[in-house]
């Protein structure tokens, strides 16, 4: 008989400092728990250096999954996950943010009768054709516990009818994580030794509606050599972009890199003068940390950062307008966002050891 409290599931890049804190935090409860990692993203430079950055173990279960298309990769988790959740038999599992992973596992869980725990429920987009918009409506549905990370997504909740005694609203352990890093290293030496322009924008840009579609990667390209021709801009690149923005290799004041490692991430964010990107975790942490974020993109699931944040929609072609008034103003000051404190994690492992508890209660009435 096997007495496992809590299993986690990651799977891509924005995973994992989502749930580093949450399992750091679970792990002083004494409570038992593993880590299976799908291996949806399998590159060391995201996901690998990702774990160390945010002081994770290797995980527990590797899965690997690799690549596919959306219904290749969401059947492999699915049926990769599905005798380890049987072998396993946890009282919960806890899945993070709005992947392929995300959902395949939230699926295989639910179809087991195992409770679900979202994390970072109730975040919608309302853009149907969005993947990621997709899976976050459907892990909401199968869970039990949905642990709610801004303050917006109360009202997403309520629309579907989920805003009840499943959904807790406990902050954002992502930020979490970003407190966790910053304390511990010096990101001004980082920056140093990552030899960064002295002032420069910096970017990112993988989402399929802008890298897929050959008229967009030509907006995105023109939109990086005029970015370019105002700031160096400085291009991590995510693998889904390689190809797409190669050619932005040759263009003057255009710095393409490999995907920084992410404590060289927040240092580059913490120095540019405005991050353009269309990531969702980028938004952000651009917020919290007081940077003016402009994302490409026409809609945004974290409307928050838009309210008491720093970040402001734009088109491709509207972006240079947007970057140019920003260069030109003050920095702005962010609101403070409730709850987004560092203590998320903390909060999530005292909500899931209190319905351990209940059921366990329940299980001996
Ligand atoms: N990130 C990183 N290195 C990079 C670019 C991003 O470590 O070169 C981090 C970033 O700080 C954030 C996360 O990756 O924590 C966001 O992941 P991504 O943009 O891939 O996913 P999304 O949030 O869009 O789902």
């Amino acid at each position: 008989m096997n007495f496992l409290d809590v299993l986690h599931v990651i799977g891509a890049r924005p995973n994992v400092p989502k749930a580093a804190p949450v399992v750091r935090a679970l792990a002083e409860t004494g409570a038992s728990q593993l880590v299976v990692s799908t291996g949806q993203h399998y590159d060391d430079d995201l996901f690998g250096s990702m774990l160390r950055a945010v002081g994770m173990s290797a995980p527990d279960i590797e899965l690997n999954v690799g690549s596919g298309s959306h219904a290749q990769q969401t059947a492999a988790v699915l049926t990769s996950i599905e005798p380890v959740l049987i072998e396993q038999s946890p009282r919960i599992v806890v899945v993070y943010g709005d992947v392929n992973s995300t959902l395949a596992a939230a699926l295989a869980a639910a179809k087991l009768h195992l409770p679900v725990a979202h994390v970072e429920s109730g975040l919608r987009s309302h853009d149907p054709a969005m993947p990621e918009e997709i899976n976050r409506r459907l892990v909401d549905h199968l869970s039990t516990l949905l642990f709610v990370t801004s303050p917006d997504a109360w009202v997403n909740l309520r629309a579907e009818g989920l805003a009840d005694e499943r959904a807790i609203e406990v902050g954002n352990p992502m930020i979490d994580s970003l407190i966790w890093a910053r304390d511990l290293t010096d990101l001004h030496q980082r920056r140093i030794a990552l030899d960064l322009p002295e002032d420069f924008i910096l970017a990112t840009i993988h989402r399929p509606s802008n890298v897929d579609d050959p008229d967009q990667v030509e907006a995105v390209l023109a939109l990086l050599r005029e970015l370019g021709s105002l700031l160096p801009v400085v291009l991590p690149v995510h693998p889904r972009s390689r190809v797409a923005l190669s050619p932005a290799q040759n263009f003057p004041g255009v710095h393409l890199t490999a995907p920084l490692e992410y404590r060289d991430f927040l240092a580059a964010l913490a120095g540019s003068r405005v991050v353009v990107t269309d990531s969702g975790g980028v938004q952000e942490e651009a917020s919290f940390l007081g940077i003016p974020c402009v994302t490409i993109r026409t809609t945004t699931e974290r409307p928050v950062t838009i309210t008491h944040g720093t970040n402001r929609l734009a088109t491709l072609a509207s972006a240079t307008a947007d970057v140019n008034a920003i260069l030109r103003s003050p920095r702005p000051v962010p609101a403070s966002i409730p709850l987004w404190d560092g203590h998320a994690g903390n909060r999530i492992a005292q909500a899931l050891l209190a319905y351990l508890h209940r059921t366990h209660e329940s299980a001996h009435v």
